[in-house]
Parts: structure tokens; C-alpha cells; sequence
């Protein structure tokens, strides 16, 4: 591949929340096949950045484009079908039914698509086995573990071929080792088939395993690490947003250091 054309393009991105700046003049490009970590401390715009670009926020100004699409031009009828049929999402937790199995949790994003139950069951079952899951088609959501859990999301992202899968803190909430798996889950799942992977995290041994890792800082995208909270003046209030968590280790620090 010598070429390749962006799958989802965002150009000149704004969004407020009355005094707040959530987005601030955002451009970004993404291509098939990549997975793309977006980082920044709470509160810089990630949530923000990533429901625009998925078509579930609207944007102040600026343009989303998908596959040839102007996803902000569209009725919210449209960008619902859209959400639906194109993307797939993995949050840190909530988007799972917990009244459901597994099995019922993943054929339902195809029964939304109008797919008979028997041939999304059929299909949630290859999926969920797919990524080890066999045997707890089963269980409802809360039988499951954290990590289980994730997948059975991961599952129900792909199970309808979506080409983007949007995730938001998707192993937020899971141990190193298990957020490591859920990780090369996700990664296998999406852009390991030629799918794409767009991903909003805190954790920089999650942003590594991405093929490009970009920063928000105050509502602005860039490719460029902010500079480290520790080099801020000390107890200085007007420091303003901290990037790393202050407390413990400060992991792949080289990654911080490492960055062009
Ligand atoms: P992050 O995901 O990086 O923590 P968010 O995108 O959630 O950041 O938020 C960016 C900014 O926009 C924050 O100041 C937040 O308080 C504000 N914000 C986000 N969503 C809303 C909302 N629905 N109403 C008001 N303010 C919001
Ligand atoms: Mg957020």
C-alpha cells in the first residue's frame, strides 16, 4: 500500500460547554488499519473529541467526514443508522445490557441492523468463541468478570463488521494484566483485520500497543506529549491541567521523554 485514503476526517472541530472550551480547532485524519491513542488529563476534550468524531455529539462548527460521508450534515435519524451499521463502540463500562446473556448482549447489534435472531445468535457465538469466550454464551454481564465483560463488548463492536471501533477507557476499569489481554483483544479485533481503531486512554503502556498516540490539552490535538507535570512550578495553582496522575510510578516514562 502505497496510498491510502483517510476512512474518517475531521477538519477545524469546535465545541463549547458554556465557558468551556471542550474542542479547539481540531483536525485529524485517520486511515484504515490504524489504531490511534488519544491521551490527555481528565477534562482536555478526549470524551468530547471521540463522540463527535462517532457521529454522537454535534460539533459547534467543523466537519466529520466518514467514508465520503459529512457525518455532521446528517438528521440524527441518519447519524443514529450510521452508529449502527458503521461503528462500533467499547466504553469502560454501561454499554452492555446486564439484564442479558452474552450471546443475547452481542446478536442484539445485529437484530438492530434488521439480521433474523438465529443468524445473529449464530454469529455472536463464532464471535464470542472467537475471543475466548465459548462456553458463557450464557451468562449475563454481571456473571462475568471485568475482562470478560470487555470482550463480550469487543465482540458486540465487531460482530457487525463495523470498519471504526470508537473506544473510550476501554480497560479503565480492569487490572494491568487483564487490561494488557483486553488490550491485544481489541487490537486483534479491529485493526489487526484492516479495521480501525480509534482509542481514548489514561494509560500509556495502552497508548504504546497503538500504531500513533495523539494529546488533547485544553480542547487542542496534538501530536506532541504536553510537557511533564514535574517540570511545572511546584504548588503553582496556575500550573492549570496536570497530564500524568501525580501519584505512583511513572510507567514507559521513556515514551514521555522518547517523544518527537
Ligand atoms: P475528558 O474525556 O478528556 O475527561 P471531556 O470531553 O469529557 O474530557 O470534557 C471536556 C470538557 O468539556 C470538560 O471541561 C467537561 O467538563 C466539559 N463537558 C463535557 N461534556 C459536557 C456536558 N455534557 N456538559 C457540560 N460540560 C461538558
Ligand atoms: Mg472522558
Amino acid at each position: 500500500m502505497t496510498t491510502s485514503t483517510a476512512i474518517l476526517g475531521a477538519r477545524s472541530l469546535a465545541k463549547r460547554y458554556g465557558a468551556g472550551i471542550a474542542l479547539n480547532n481540531v483536525d485529524l485524519d485517520v486511515f484504515p488499519g490504524e489504531s490511534v491513542a488519544i491521551m490527555g488529563a481528565s477534562g482536555s476534550g478526549k470524551t468530547t473529541l471521540l463522540h463527535t468524531l462517532a457521529g454522537i455529539t454535534a460539533p459547534d462548527s467543523g466537519t466529520v467526514n466518514y467514508a465520503g460521508t459529512d457525518v455532521t450534515a446528517l438528521n440524527e435519524t441518519q447519524r443514529s443508522k450510521l452508529r449502527r451499521e458503521s461503528f462500533g463502540f467499547v466504553f469502560q463500562s454501561g454499554l452492555l445490557v446486564p439484564e442479558l446473556t452474552a450471546i443475547e448482549n452481542v446478536a442484539l447489534a445485529l437484530m438492530l441492523n434488521g439480521v433474523s435472531r438465529r443468524d445473529a445468535e449464530g454469529q455472536a457465538a463464532a464471535w464470542l468463541a472467537h475471543l475466548g469466550l465459548a462456553g458463557m454464551e450464557s451468562r449475563r454481564i454481571g456473571e462475568l468478570s471485568g475482562g470478560q465483560a470487555q470482550r463480550v463488548a469487543i465482540a458486540r463492536a465487531q460482530v457487525t463488521g463495523a470498519r471504526i471501533v470508537f473506544a473510550d477507557e476501554p480497560t479503565g476499569a480492569l487490572d494491568s494484566h487483564t487490561s494488557a489481554d483486553v488490550m491485544g483483544a481489541l487490537l486483534d479485533a479491529t485493526a489487526g483485520r484492516g479495521h480501525t481503531l480509534v482509542l481514548v486512554t489514561h494509560d500509556p503502556t495502552v497508548a504504546a500497543r497503538c500504531s500513533r498516540t495523539l494529546y488533547m490539552h485544553d480542547g487542542v490535538l496534538s501530536p506532541v506529549a504536553p510537557a511533564r507535570p514535574a517540570l511545572a512550578p511546584q504548588g503553582n495553582p496556575a500550573a492549570g491541567t496536570t497530564f500524568l496522575p501525580q501519584a505512583g510510578p511513572a510507567p514507559q516514562e521513556q515514551n514521555w521523554a522518547g517523544r518527537p
